[in-house]
């Protein structure tokens, strides 16, 4: 299903103008447009699904594998050092565009510093109470 005031339905339609790296009947792949770093893409599957909850099995199965392939050619082709797979679910998360999206960030030697936290330092029982509440709900 399409979406019609999502963006990312119509730039994943070849309706709005995108820089396209590749493109298959499930998925294309753009150059973001505000890049962290060269290179910076997104992988947009073309039907449209809010977010990571509500993505269908047969495109979450498919849209690791796709980075893996993306992945090689960065690597090969930008020369990169290394990338970061970043993929933001809510706004509260970062998302700004409510159709999920895979963000490919290559990683250069001295480049910018593109995702980073504060490492915290959760007490033994803590994370034994957070544990049991994931795996109460799943
Ligand atoms: P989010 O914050 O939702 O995880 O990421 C949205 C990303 O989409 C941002 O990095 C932003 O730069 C990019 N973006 C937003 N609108 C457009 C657009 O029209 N074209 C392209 N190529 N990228 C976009
Ligand atoms: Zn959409």
């Amino acid at each position: 299903m399409k979406d019609n005031n999502c963006i990312f339905c119509k730039i994943a339609a070849g309706e709005i103008p995108s820089k396209t790296v590749y493109e298959d009947e499930m998925f294309r792949v753009i150059l973001d447009l505000g890049a962290a770093s060269e290179g910076h893409a997104l992988i947009l599957p073309k039907e449209h699904y809010a977010n990571l909850m509500e993505l269908d099995e047969k495109t979450a199965a498919a849209v690791l594998p796709l980075a893996g392939k993306i992945s090689k050619a960065m690597m090969k082709g930008l020369n990169c050092d290394g990338l970061n797979l970043v993929q933001n679910n809510g706004e509260e998360a970062g998302q700004t565009v409510m159709h999920f999206h895979l963000h490919m960030i290559p990683r250069y030697k001295g480049g910018a510093e593109v995702i980073e936290w504060k490492p915290g330092n959760p007490k033994a029982e803590e994370m034994e109470a957070t544990a049991e509440k994931i795996k109460a709900a799943l």
